[in-house]
């Protein structure tokens, strides 16, 4: 799921016609969607109106309340404090597995490609950064300082969205090249968000500590595969193998696979 941000300085700026005509333009291309929004509302917000069942189970003191009917869910999570952007995405990840981008309102801050979208030039100043992969809205249309491509999305939504796909193409390549082990090695949480830092020119491949480490020693927990650095590699490799050669039938010859597998029992788990 690729995900774009849309961010501008303040309200009326045109953001959210700039997500309407995103949206649209991906869907009509036969892309799932999604979109988050985020409220700059001071504490006391809530979708939930006053009275209604939901309403009243939450203020029983459930912490998630779940509307279904029959063409819409609403999940409403209490939280204490505003989740990070990065929580919201996982929570989506688990209850809509499909989807192929996800347009973010809001959230400037966060590391991710962003649109900035401006009234005009002066509205730009506080919002662009290294982040920005194009300027929409009406600011679009003038003769601006920054050497970031200008289209705005409500003439042209067909271009705006030509580029998210390149985006999106340039992230595949780099995505496929990673090992998807979500280890957090490289100080980013997921390979997604890795391969989404180096699409927008914040990180290379070769921040990739598992990658960067030559791939001696393969660890496997079930299907999962554990990241080694290369002095557990030397480790395991060199203590492994010298207890091999000690055995009378392990024949070993340059380029052979050596394979051990345990099973793992009740007791070897007790005291994790
Ligand atoms: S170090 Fe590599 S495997 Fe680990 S999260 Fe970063 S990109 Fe993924």
């Amino acid at each position: 799921m690729e995900i774009i941000g849309v961010v501008s300085k303040g309200k009326k700026s045109g953001k959210t016609t700039t997500v309407e005509d995103i949206v649209r333009e991906l869907v009509k291309r036969g892309y799932r969607c999604g979109t988050v929004k985020h409220i700059c509302k001071e504490d006391g917000f809530t979708l939930d109106r006053e009275n209604t069942d939901t309403w009243r189970h939450a203020r029983a003191g459930a912490r998630v309340v779940v509307g279904v009917s029959k063409g819409e869910t609403a999940y409403i999570l209490k939280t204490e404090k505003e989740p990070r952007l990065s929580e919201v995405i996982r929570g989506i990840g688990d209850i809509c597995k499909e989807l192929d981008y996800l347009i973010v309102e809001g959230f400037s801050k966060e590391d991710i490609p962003k649109i900035a979208v401006g009234l005009l030039d002066d509205d730009l100043e506080e919002v662009v950064d290294e982040n920005t992969i194009l300027i929409s809205g009406p600011a679009a249309n003038l003769d601006l300082k920054y050497d970031i491509p200008a289209i705005d999305a409500t003439k042209d939504p067909g271009g705006v969205v030509d580029i998210i796909e390149g985006l999106e193409n340039r992230f595949d390549a780099v995505f496929d090249r990673l090992p998807k082990l979500n280890c957090g090695k490289c100080g980013f949480e997921t390979c997604e968000e890795t391969a989404n830092n180096i699409v927008i020119g914040n990180a290379r491949l070769e921040d990739c500590v598992v990658l960067a480490t030559r791939k001696e020693v393969l660890l496997k927990i079930g299907d999962a595969e554990v990241p080694l650095g290369s002095f557990v590699q030397d480790f395991v490799k060199n203590g492994f193998l010298g207890m091999i050669r000690t055995l009378k039938k392990a024949d070993m010859k340059p380029g052979d696979v050596v394979e051990l597998k345990i099973r793992v029992g009740e007791d070897d788990v007790r005291y994790l």
